[in-house]
């Protein structure tokens, strides 16, 4: 056993607990650190004294008047605007990018509407570096860490995206590519649905709980799966790709090239497909306000949409039995009609022993959870770096 090495790595570990219980709570003092870690108070002082030092910290005097007769214990705070990182979504109609905070806020926004599954990987990715370049130099006065992450659609693995079905890319080496196009050294990528896990687990409504799931249902089905606060990777990051499992051999084609995909029966492009056999032109706008009056064959598509949700979250249950499952995407975020139906039906093919075992929630962070996901993926891996 190296010994220096084991110093090494429980130095390090201690800090990220110290940080975590900092970030945690929001306020703290080093007593209820020390007690909350069952670490001595000295190992605290001396861990505190360098966070403070790495400018991630601050600590200032405690307001609580009732302290008054002994001294104030001084309370400690992350220092959310002095460590800012920039997170981009690239999503199959535009890239979206924001400077996100220590509390997962979004400073600065920017998008770019653009057909992104359209083109070639190379230039999509070119503008990516564009719009990351543009929100640094227009926002000067921020001190943001020069490290960005990106989430994108697919199969994404070590920096590179190995399958995605939704742009029509395979092995792209994107961290090599944006990191040529922007300068910057500290790029991180990851598949969507596990940046918004991410998000999900630090700020949103996975914050207190073990185990979560997040489904997203947008122009793709995807899930991601954090197990003890850790996201479930699977083999080659593989693992949630919800979408893809095949629940009707002879159903309709899916953009992967097999048939029958639960996505087939509930992405965007699949419920316009139907919807356009009655409508050619009918936008996803039309489709809701064609179920709220009524029309047959509105209602019936959307009904086999909520029975095939209500089968996915069962899935999802069944399989990782998780304390909440998060449903997010474009279709429940740009649709209230559809968000309420999904609120108040989700339940429908869960009528079984799991069904008061876990929590269905859409998510409260909005359009912006896949930007702040990515944004978390930059500090989350900084950070590692720095503590
Ligand atoms: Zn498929």
């Amino acid at each position: 056993m190296d010994n220096r090495l084991d110093k090494f790595l429980m130095r390090k570990s201690n800090r990220k607990l110290v940080f975590s219980a900092i970030h945690k709570k929001g306020s703290i003092s080093r007593v209820q650190i020390a007690n909350m870690t069952h670490m001595s108070l000295m190992t605290v002082g001396r861990i505190v004294d360098e966070l403070v030092n790495i400018g991630i910290v601050v600590e200032e005097d405690s307001n609580d008047m009732t302290a008054t007769l002994g001294r104030r214990p001084k309370l400690l705070h992350v220092a959310s605007n002095n460590f800012l990182s920039v997170g981009v979504e690239i999503d199959r109609d535009g890239i979206y990018a924001g400077i996100i905070n220590l509390q997962g806020k979004v400073l600065k926004k920017m998008e770019q509407k653009y057909n992104c599954s359209g083109q070639t990987a190379e230039i999509v990715l070119k503008k990516v570096g564009e719009i990351i370049k543009q929100i640094l130099s227009e926002n000067p006065e921020l001190p943001v860490i020069q490290a960005v992450g990106v989430a994108c659609p697919g199969l994404i693995d070590d920096g590179v995206i190995r399958f995605s079905s939704q742009m029509k890319w395979t092995d792209v080496p994107a961290v090599e590519i944006i990191q040529k196009y922007t300068g910057i050294n500290d790029i991180f990528i990851d598949n969507e649905v596990k940046a918004h896990g991410m998000a999900e687990d630090m700020f949103g409504l996975a914050k207190g709980y073990r185990n979560s799931v997040v489904l997203t249902m947008g122009s793709g089905i995807g899930s991601s799966i954090l197990i003890n606060h850790k996201l479930y990777r699977g083999r080659l990051n593989m693992a949630g790709e919800i979408g893809h499992i095949c629940i009707n051999p002879s159903g309709n084609m899916c953009e992967c090239g097999k048939r029958g995909c639960l996505q087939t029966y509930m992405a965007d492009w699949a419920i316009l497909r139907e919807a356009r056999m009655v409508q050619e032109d009918i936008t996803l706008d039309g489709v809701f306000e064609a179920y709220t009056e009524g029309k047959v064959w509105a209602v019936s598509l959307i009904d086999r949409v909520m029975e095939y949700l209500s089968i996915t979250v069962s899935i999802l249950a069944n399989t990782y039995s998780p304390d909440i499952i998060i449903l997010c995407g474009r279709l429940l975020e740009d649709h209230v009609v559809f968000r309420d139906l999904v609120e108040s039906r989700y339940r429908g093919a869960t009528k079984d022993y799991m069904l008061d075992t876990f929590r269905v929630q859409v998510s409260d962070l909005g359009p912006d959870g896949t930007v702040v996901g990515a944004g978390t993926l930059a500090y989350y891996n900084m950070l590692d770096k720095i503590l």
